[in-house]
């Protein structure tokens, strides 16, 4: 068989390239990306060069929320391009910052209104972090250093972000000595739990907070559904609790609407359900062109900060308030709510919950859920990635299984037919992984 460019770039990949969770010496395979436009990527294995176009049920790890090559964004980037790509924000600003601080603070619940943009989510989480830190030491709480959270959650892959994520999933075991020690209490009853659960879990998490009040600083969670630490949709209710937790004992509340902001769970925010002192944005931020995270936080923690030793807050990113990350994310805001983002997130978790349905009494599966815009199926076995994968491509789609868990959040411009195809593409998916 004669060697195409593909797999030249393939092999050369294979041996030089990291890539997410891989191993670099034996590594699962990658494929070719030649084109995307809409809520589809042309995907090439290596015998074709082109490559053949498949429904993407990822949205690159729930950013592209308008699908790819959209004109508007397009243009958005292009025109920014024009004028300048990236100033430094040290003594600088640029009306890119600017429009995106506006809408932010438009968009977002009244009392979140400083802003800074920060360039990965877990970079905006250590900043959520070192505020909630900063924070206690100016009203002079110093002691206050560590931080409430629940079990289940991802909060990204730097060395504070990995001790308040689960610690299964942060590898604590690993990292013992290494990362902070944080307080943890029991991830969140379902979405559709009992009272009885829903008060035996709150009970366990006001002892816990009164316990080690005199030490917590903040607490942090994903709100209303835990992502990459298992795609767990769980209880409003649960937000109520915390936020009278953290008022209770003086403590910040954090919430990490990384995954979950810009309309994803069918609120534009959690956030508007419950409101907390300090918001994680990023992922979908930038309409999954280019990286790009925002900290919005209150005048109160704003002030609390200043009033620490250093007078200011100690962060500040080479590519913080990157004009170009900065134009598209104002467009891609734009773009969303000039269109009824709502309707098309609820159509599209209407049929995804329609067609998943059937696959409860599958071989295999556990349980099935929905919320919003996001289709899971968890099945009583760790998925075989590999296996997986193939079958949901044969099947014209594009998934990224993990754990025991297939699942699909696809952009927000996927039609009913193409939700359609998402379907079939998770049912093969199950029964072949
Ligand atoms: C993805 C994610 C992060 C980390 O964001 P990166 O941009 O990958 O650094 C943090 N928190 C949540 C909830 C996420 O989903």
């Amino acid at each position: 068989m004669t060697r195409t460019a593909t797999d030249e770039l393939l092999d050369f990949d294979r041996d030089h390239l990291w890539h997410p969770y891989t191993s670099m010496t034996s590594p699962t395979p990658v494929r070719l990306v030649t084109g995307a436009r809409g809520c589809e990527l042309r995907i090439s294995t290596g015998s074709t060069t082109e490559g053949s176009w498949v429904v993407d049920g990822m949205s690159s790890w729930w950013s592209a929320i308008h699908g790819y090559r959209h004109p508007v964004l397009d243009a958005a980037l292009a025109a920014q391009a024009d004028r300048f790509s990236h100033v430094m924000f040290g003594g600088l600003t640029h009306e890119p910052a600017v429009g995106l601080g506006r809408r932010l603070v438009e968009i977002t619940p009244a009392p979140l209104e400083r802003v800074f943009l920060a360039d990965s989510g877990s970079v905006s989480v250590e900043v959520a972090l070192k505020m909630a830190l900063q924070h206690q030491r100016g009203r002079g709480r110093p002691e206050r250093t560590r931080m409430l959270t629940v079990l289940g959650g991802y909060h990204g892959d730097t060395f504070d972000c990995m001790s308040v994520t689960d610690p299964v999933g942060g590898m604590h075991a690993m990292w013992r000595g290494l990362l902070p020690d944080q307080v943890f209490g029991p991830r969140p009853p379902a979405y559709d739990a009992s009272p009885a659960d829903l008060a035996a879990w709150a009970f366990e998490m006001r002892e816990l907070a009164a316990r080690h009040a005199h030490e917590l600083a903040a607490i942090i969670v994903e709100p209303l559904l835990q992502g990459a630490g298992g795609m767990w949709p769980f209880a409003v209710a649960c937000l109520r609790v915390l936020r009278e937790i953290a008022d209770e004992h003086r403590l910040l509340l954090i919430f990490d609407e990384i995954a979950t902001g810009f309309g994803r769970t069918g609120h534009l925010f959690v956030s508007e359900l419950v409101t907390p002192d300090v918001l994680c944005l990023g992922k979908a931020l930038a309409g999954g062109y280019l990286t790009l995270a925002a900290v919005v936080t209150t005048d109160e923690v704003a002030r609390g900060i200043s009033a620490s030793e250093s007078g200011v807050l100690m962060h500040g990113p080479t590519f913080m308030g990157n004009p170009l990350a900065c134009a598209v994310a104002s467009a891609s805001i734009d773009l969303l709510l000039s269109a009824d983002w709502a309707g098309r997130v609820e159509a599209i978790g209407t049929r995804l919950a329609a067609g998943l349905a059937p696959l409860r009494t599958a071989p295999g599966v556990v349980d099935v859920r929905t919320i919003g815009a996001v289709g899971v199926v968890q099945l009583d076995h760790e998925v075989d990635v590999v296996a997986a994968t193939e079958a949901a491509l044969a099947a014209g789609v594009w998934l990224r299984p993990f754990r025991d868990l297939v699942y699909a959040m696809p952009p927000y411009v996927t039609g009913p037919g193409e939700v359609d195809r998402l379907v079939a593409g998770i049912a093969a998916a199950v029964s072949a992984g």
